[in-house]
C-alpha cells in the first residue's frame, strides 16, 4: 500500500481541494469531472468519512459568464467571482444531490480563520454542518476580499479550512501526481516522492516557483507545500495527487502515485499544544471544586462552576483557569467575552439565554479548547 493510500484509508475527516483547472473547461463547469467527484464523496460518506470540499472555479466561470477577458483588475475579478460562484454551487448541487447529499456553501475570508473570535464562529458552523450531514463546499469570499486581506489561493484556504475543521487529511488534487525532486516538465529524470516527513528548505526548493504561467487558478507546487506546512502544524497530513485520473480519489486508494506529507501529531494534539503554548493569557477564571472534578473527567467548564472572572478578554482569547486558592488548573479559550462571563458566572446553563439576551455557547470553555495542568 502506498503511504498516501494508507493515510487516505484511515482518514475520518478530510478536506478535498480541487482547483479551477480541474473543475472548469473553456469557462464552463466540467460537469463530468464534478459528477465523478460527487460519486466519490458519496462513497466516502458511505463509509463514515466526513468530507469538506474546497472548490475553486468561481472566477473562471464568472469571467466567461460576464464576457470578461483574463483581466488583472481586482474589481472585475471580484465581480467575476460573484457571477461564477452560483454556477459553481449549481454544479455541486447537480453532483451531490442525486446521492442524497446536501452541499452547503461556505465563503470564508482570511479574517475568519485568523481572528480567534471569528474562527470560533466559523468552526462551530462547520461542525454543525457536518453534524447535520451536509457537505460544506468552501471557497474564498473573493467578492469582498481585497488584495491585502486575501488568502490569494485556494491551497492555503484549504489548509486553513483543514485546521479550522480539525481534519486529519488534506487532499490537494492537482494536474500533477505529487512532488518530484525536480520539475518533471523540464527534467525527464525527475524522481517522484511518495513520502515526505519533513518540510525543510531542501524540500521547499524542489517545488520551484508557483505556476505563474498557468491559464487558470493560482496554485503551484510551492503553494501546495506551503499549504501542507500549515496543515502539518495543525496535525493534519496532506496528500498531493492527480485530479486527472478517471476516479481521482479511488486512484489514491488503489495506490496510484501521490505524495503524502505526514503530520507528527493528530489535529487535537496539535490544537491543544497551541493552546497550552499561548504566551499571554488575557484573564483568569476562578472555578470551584466541583468544576475541577468535572474537568478531570473530560467535561467542559460550565458557567455554573465559575466563581470569579478577572481581566478583560474577548471570546476566543486564552484565559488561565485557577482554583479558589489561585493555583493554576489549566488554560483554555474563553467561549464568552469577559463582560458576558461576568453575567453568566455561577449560573445554570438554562439561564444563559435570559442573562445575555441570546442563545450562545452552553459552556464557559469547551473541553476541546481546554488544556489541564500536566496534560
Ligand atoms: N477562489 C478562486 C475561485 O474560486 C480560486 C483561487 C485559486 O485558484 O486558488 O475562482
Amino acid at each position: 500500500m502506498t503511504a498516501a493510500a494508507s493515510a487516505f484509508a484511515s482518514s475520518r475527516r478530510l478536506v478535498l481541494k480541487i482547483g479551477s483547472a480541474l473543475l472548469t473547461e473553456g469557462g464552463r463547469a466540467n460537469l463530468a469531472r464534478i459528477s465523478v467527484l460527487g460519486e466519490e464523496v458519496a462513497a466516502l460518506r458511505g463509509r463514515g468519512v466526513e468530507v469538506i470540499i474546497v472548490s475553486s472555479g468561481a472566477v473562471a466561470l464568472g469571467r466567461a459568464r460576464l464576457g470578461l477577458s483574463r483581466s488583472a483588475r481586482l474589481d472585475e475579478k471580484q465581480a467575476a467571482a460573484a457571477a461564477g460562484q452560483s454556477l459553481l454551487m449549481q454544479a455541486w448541487e447537480t453532483a451531490l444531490s442525486p446521492h442524497g447529499l446536501t452541499p452547503a456553501q461556505v465563503l470564508l475570508t482570511r479574517e475568519d480563520t485568523e481572528r480567534r473570535r471569528r474562527w470560533l464562529n466559523a468552526r462551530s458552523t462547520m461542525d454543525a454542518l457536518l453534524r447535520l450531514g451536509a457537505v460544506p463546499v468552501v471557497n474564498e469570499n473573493d467578492t469582498v476580499a481585497t488584495e491585502e486581506i486575501r488568502y490569494g489561493d485556494n491551497d492555503r484556504l484549504a489548509a486553513r479550512t483543514a485546521q479550522l475543521a480539525r481534519a486529519d487529511l488534506l487532499v490537494l488534487l492537482s494536474d500533477i501526481d505529487g512532488l518530484y525532486d525536480a520539475d518533471p516538465r523540464s527534467h525527464p529524470h525527475a524522481r517522484h516522492m511518495p513520502l515526505v516527513e519533513t518540510l525543510n528548505a531542501g524540500i521547499m526548493a524542489m517545488a520551484g516557483d508557483s505556476n505563474a504561467d498557468a491559464a487558470v487558478g493560482t496554485g503551484g507546487m510551492r503553494t501546495k507545500l506551503e499549504a501542507a506546512r500549515i496543515a502539518r502544524s495543525a496535525g493534519c497530513a496532506t496528500v498531493i495527487a492527480s485530479g486527472l485520473n478517471d476516479r481521482p480519489l479511488g486512484a489514491i486508494a488503489d495506490g496510484a502515485p501521490a505524495t503524502l506529507i505526514t503530520a507528527p501529531a493528530g489535529p487535537m494534539a496539535a490544537w491543544k499544544a497551541w493552546i497550552a503554548g499561548s504566551v499571554d493569557p488575557s484573564g483568569r477564571l476562578v472555578i470551584d471544586k466541583g468544576a475541577i472534578a468535572a474537568l478531570k473527567t473530560g467535561k467542559s467548564l460550565l458557567p455554573t462552576g465559575v466563581q470569579g472572572v478577572d481581566g478583560r478578554f474577548d471570546r476566543g482569547d486564552s484565559v488561565l483557569v485557577v482554583d479558589p486558592t489561585g493555583r493554576r488548573v489549566g488554560v483554555g479559550l474563553a467561549a464568552w467575552a469577559s463582560d458576558d462571563m461576568l453575567l453568566i458566572k455561577g449560573r445554570h446553563t438554562t439561564e444563559i439565554e435570559r442573562l445575555v439576551g441570546y442563545r450562545g455557547p452552553q459552556v464557559a470553555i469547551h473541553r476541546d479548547d481546554l488544556v489541564l495542568e500536566g496534560e
